[in-house]
């Protein structure tokens, strides 16, 4: 055994034993284990240093005889004695806090719980907070039970704090009057009521060295993310008082080897650290401490947030350049009270976007479908400028221009020949309403022609198949995959639409017949109230990254003509070029009667869709009472999107561009690159369709970990659910798409 293969193990995510940490902590080369516990903070645990603070919201006179404790009512100390504090002191401290970047602020109260009173004054405390500061609350109010702990949740407490202080086998001799067990209740409650757990001890109360390995193991055993290290300041009149100090030595091999033993968890500085030298302060940082209690402790004195934070940036640590983004924005699909990390970005050029730390990323999102063309391009940039010296927005309610009608004509050539009226509106959602709204009105219209056709009138509902994306608007979401969308979490509150299954005949596999059986028996059954069958052509996006065969389409077609449904295309995410084909339709050679088309249509510059349909469905609309489509954006045809939209067109389809030939260039590399991600045992299936390569895994990835990995990767990939996968800039370089493939393989083989 030697401390590089335990280091080696503990990287590759297996524990070591108990013997093993005992033996680490007896070797003589401290520098080597040193080393050993810093290789290992960086590769697995946050180098974005997390800072909290706290309120000594009440002061003295516990009950309890901790030993180590100026507060216990047991002892005669110098500590401070006072009742609660009110809620604007709470709130001053808080802001205080927040405006120095501290990330966290806990509620502290001395005693072995709060009385009832005394909870709901700090359940009050806690909402007056959140009402007035968005800094993360914490608390440590003692030994709690889970309804207790579910109000302070409630009241907007996102993590609770309680130290099980040592080793299990030492706890007794040092308190008698509650157990460790009565501790680990509370933090499991804790974790039970929603809340994250923070728990660590003091060192240096005359436990041996393999107590703290003992102590360590539990709270791996707990997987306890945030560990809180004091170091024992000897209070004059507690039963230590004579305590002998650890050696720096001593302190340092303890950091060490927790961080061998929790190799993940913030490792934090908390009280007693004023007691170490500089020097010792800064190699603490190097072996491990990634996070500090910040400002005034308790009753022993901690340091000053600006004096802390310089020594943590020298130690190579960064603190968030957004903070507050994690406090005040609300990114899609995330929480606010457990955000995940979001990296800033300073600039975005060709396939790269550039961090403000100054990393540079391979872009394998084209921002999720978007920037075909990569960013900060000149020629759209000159497009944008020069309609910007014109106008930027003027209504599209009796007023018309250039761009609108330049695009129109652009886009005309691209589409299926029977598209001939171009609805424009504001994003990719709000076209999906658009279209299912004018199938609605086409049916009505349809059953106003003559009394016979009264009948269709009834033709409001939709059929679609499972694992479909459509946008997240009220009707769009009615039509996403009733498991993957939000179908449960929306209820009775969301209209009811037919599904079938998805096809799984794959693209370049057998047509199964079977496929559309599912979709036939549900229109025989139920036409008579269909307006229409949506679905995405070829490739179904955010709802699983599915590539399925083109007669699917051809059947699709002819059962919609075969009962009188409309046949809607949602081309917004498989539009220009992104399949293979400029837009996917094509495969199989079926028109629809309405299509909807955005993300890659500004280049990604700016949001702007649009909706397609036939002279038909147009005429039918425009015939009948009240004689118009009922829809009208205040950015409808926005003319500084439509000039970017023009420009973009227009350079995807010049000659030097071949578009084709960068998607097939694309298409043929991530065939390659991609193949040997099959030997991985995590691997369910790996697919490629034109310049979009998807690896499905067998289980849901650790989102936050994967995207730093990738990040550090210096790559830009965001999976979702079991899904990993890349949609290049049609312009990227094969250096940088290997960059993205090699990328992707390594860190989904480190996934266990
Ligand atoms: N339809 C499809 C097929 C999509 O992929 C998306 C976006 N992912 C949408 C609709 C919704 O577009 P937006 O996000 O612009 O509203």
């Amino acid at each position: 055994m030697t401390t590089k293969e335990l280091k080696e193990r503990v990287l590759q995510g297996y524990s070591i034993s108990n013997e093993e940490a005992g033996w680490l902590a007896v070797q003589p080369d401290k520098e080597a284990l040193y080393e050993a516990a810093h290789e290992i903070t960086q590769a697995l645990a946050s180098k974005e240093f997390d800072m909290c603070s706290i309120i000594n919201a009440k002061s003295g006179r516990c009950p309890e005889n901790c030993k180590w404790c100026a507060q216990s009512s047991h002892y005669k100390t110098q500590a401070d004695v006072y009742d609660l504090v009110d809620k604007e002191e709470c709130l001053r401290h808080a802001k205080h806090n927040e405006e120095q970047g501290v990330a966290r602020f806990s509620l502290v109260t001395s005693g072995r719980k709060p009385s009832p009173r005394h909870m709901e004054k700090l359940c009050e405390a806690a909402r007056h907070m959140r009402r007035h500061s968005s800094i993360q609350l914490c608390a440590s109010l003692g030994l709690l039970k889970e309804e207790e702990l579910q109000a302070l949740h409630e009241a907007g407490i996102t993590r609770y704090h309680c130290n099980l202080e040592t080793a299990p086998s030492y706890f007794p001799n040092l308190c008698s009057t509650h157990t460790q067990e009565e501790k680990l209740h509370t933090l499991r409650a804790a974790r039970n009521a929603g809340m994250d757990i923070c728990s660590g001890g003091i060192i240096g109360m005359g436990e041996t060295m393999e107590q703290r390995i003992e102590f360590a193991f539990t709270l791996r055993e707990l997987d306890v993310q945030s560990i809180p290290i004091n170091l024992l300041s000897p209070i004059p009149g507690t039963p230590l008082e004579q305590q002998v100090p650890l050696t720096e030595e001593e302190i340092l091999t303890t950091i060490a080897l927790f961080r061998f033993i929790n190799p993940t968890a913030f490792l934090r500085f908390a009280g007693g650290r004023s007691q170490l030298s500089k020097e010792a302060v800064k190699k603490a940082l190097h072996i491990g401490i990634n996070s500090a209690i910040v400002g005034d402790l308790l009753t022993t004195l901690g340091s000053k947030v600006s004096e802390d934070k310089a020594l943590i940036e020298e130690s190579g640590y960064h603190f968030s350049d957004s903070q507050f983004d994690r406090e005040h924005l609300w990114h899609p699909y995330t929480s606010t009270t457990n955000p995940l990390p979001v990296y800033k970005v300073k600039r975005a050029e060709g396939a790269t976007i550039t961090l403000e730390g100054g990393q540079t990323l391979v872009e394998g999102m084209s921002s999720w479908w978007c920037a075909v063309h990569g960013y900060n391009n000149p020629v759209l940039n000159k497009a944008a400028e020069e309609q910007l010296g014109k106008m930027s927005h003027v209504m599209f309610g009796g007023l018309t221009h250039d761009p609108a009608i330049e695009l129109g004509e652009l886009l005309l050539p691209l589409v299926p020949p029977s598209m001939q009226k171009i609805f424009y509106a504001d994003s990719g959602s709000v076209a999906v309403e658009v279209a299912l709204k004018m199938a609605v009105q086409y049916w009505q219209a349809r059953s106003l022609a003559a009394p016979s056709q009264e009948h269709l009138g009834k033709k409001q509902n939709f059929v679609t198949i499972r694992s479909g994306y459509h946008g997240d608007t009220w009707n769009a979401m009615s039509v996403c995959d009733p498991v993957t969308g939000m179908h449960s979490l929306f209820g009775s509150a969301l209209p009811v639409r037919y599904f079938s299954t998805r096809p799984r005949s794959r693209f370049d596999s057998e047509w199964d017949a079977e496929d559309a059986m599912d979709l036939l028996d549900i229109v025989e059954q139920h036409h008579e109230e269909l307006a229409a069958l949506i679905l995405e052509p070829i490739v179904q996006g955010a709802g699983g990254m599915w590539f399925y065969h083109p007669q699917f389409l051809r059947e699709a077609a002819r059962i919609c003509r075969e009962y009188n449904l409309l046949l809607i295309f949602d081309e917004i995410a498989t539009g220009f070029g992104r399949t293979g084909k400029m837009f996917a339709w094509e495969h199989a050679g079926v028109e629809p009667d309405i299509m909807c088309i955005g993300k890659a249509l500004t280049g990604g510059y700016m949001t702007l869709s649009a909706v397609l349909t036939t002279n038909e469905v147009a005429d039918t609309i425009s015939n009948h009472r009240p004689g118009a489509f009922m829809h009208g954006p205040t950015f409808m045809g926005n003319p500084l999107a439509c000039a970017v939209a023009c420009a973009s067109v227009k350079l995807l389809t010049s000659a030097e561009y071949d578009w084709q030939g960068k998607v097939s260039r694309i298409e043929a590399q991530l065939q390659k690159e991609l193949e040997p991600a099959w030997d991985l045992p995590l691997v369910r299936d790996v697919r490629v369709l034109g310049a979009i390569g998807v690896i499905e895994l067998i289980d849901d990835v650790d989102m936050a970990w994967m995207q730093q990995r990738f990040v550090e990767e210096g790559i830009w990939v965001r999976p979702f659910g079991k899904l990993v996968y890349l949609m290049p800039p049609f312009i990227i370089e094969p250096e940088q798409l290997s960059k993205l493939t090699r990328g992707l393989i390594k860190i989904i083989g480190e996934m266990r």
